[in-house]
């Protein structure tokens, strides 16, 4: 089964630049894939469609079954809550632990809150930071805020998990840990997409890679 299909995808902005032209691919459910391209080769922009963050201009996106052009209104937050996002800087809040990061999407779901603990102390358990959950995050290296970002990106089990430049300010022995994480929950069935300009490190993951240049796929479809 698809997890992800792009048809005929374009996005313009309403500056009138476009950022995606006639972009085609089907990830399917359970595949691990990178997608790479120069700055500006619309990497963020196919994300966003995913996300929902944007809307496509033309064509059409299908994320499971659904196709995101017809979604109706009340559904949008269903839809994104089946999608974990992990972004370069993480966004984690210095206001609070660890652990209460984690658990933000579960309590904006609506877990009891024995369940979301349960949940949020797995999470932070597979990426090996079960003893810093009463922690302020800004007391963590960045490797670790890293890490608190994808236990928070996983934690309500997504079924598809996107990443934005996960690594940007990781050095390649973090990075390299940080993928090893994604390949972990990739095993587990979770579809995996991440963007990355870091071509050393996706040579040597050997996963199918997607290349956008100036908009089009020219490349791993
Ligand atoms: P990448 O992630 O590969 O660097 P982006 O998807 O961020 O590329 O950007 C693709 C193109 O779309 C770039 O030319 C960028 O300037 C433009 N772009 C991105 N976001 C917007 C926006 N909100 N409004 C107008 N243009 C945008
Ligand atoms: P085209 O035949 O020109 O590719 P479609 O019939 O696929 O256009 O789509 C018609 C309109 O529906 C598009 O112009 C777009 O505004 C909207 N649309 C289609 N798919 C999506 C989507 N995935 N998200 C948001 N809007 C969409």
């Amino acid at each position: 089964m698809a997890a992800i299909q792009f048809l005929n995808v374009g996005k313009r902005y309403s500056e009138g630049h476009d950022a995606l032209i006639g972009v085609d691919f089907t990830l399917e459910s359970g595949e691990m894939a990178f997608l790479t391209g120069h700055s500006g080769a619309g990497k963020s922009t196919l994300l966003k469609l995913i996300m929902l963050m944007e809307r496509a201009s033309r064509g059409h996106v299908l994320v499971g079954d659904e196709d995101l052009g017809a979604l109706p209104r009340r559904l949008v937050s269903w839809h994104r809550r089946r999608i974990g996002v992990v972004l370069q800087n993480h966004q984690l809040l210095f206001d609070r632990s660890v652990f209460a990061n984690v658990v933000m999407p579960l309590e904006i779901a609506g877990y009891a809150p024995e369940d979301a603990a349960r949940r949020v102390r797995a999470a932070l358990d597979k990426v090996g930071l079960l003893n810093r959950e009463k922690h302020n995050p800004i007391t963590l290296s960045s490797g670790e805020q890293q890490r608190v970002g994808i236990a928070r990106a996983i934690v309500h089990k997504p079924q598809v998990l996107l990443a934005d430049e996960p690594t940007g300010n990781l050095d390649p022995e973090l990075s390299e840990g940080v993928m090893r994480l994604f390949e972990q929950f990739n095993r587990i069935g979770t579809t995996v997409l991440i963007a990355s300009h870091d071509l050393s490190l996706i040579h040597r993951m050997r996963k199918r890679t997607l290349v956008l240049k100036n908009g089009r796929l020219v490349s791993g479809v």
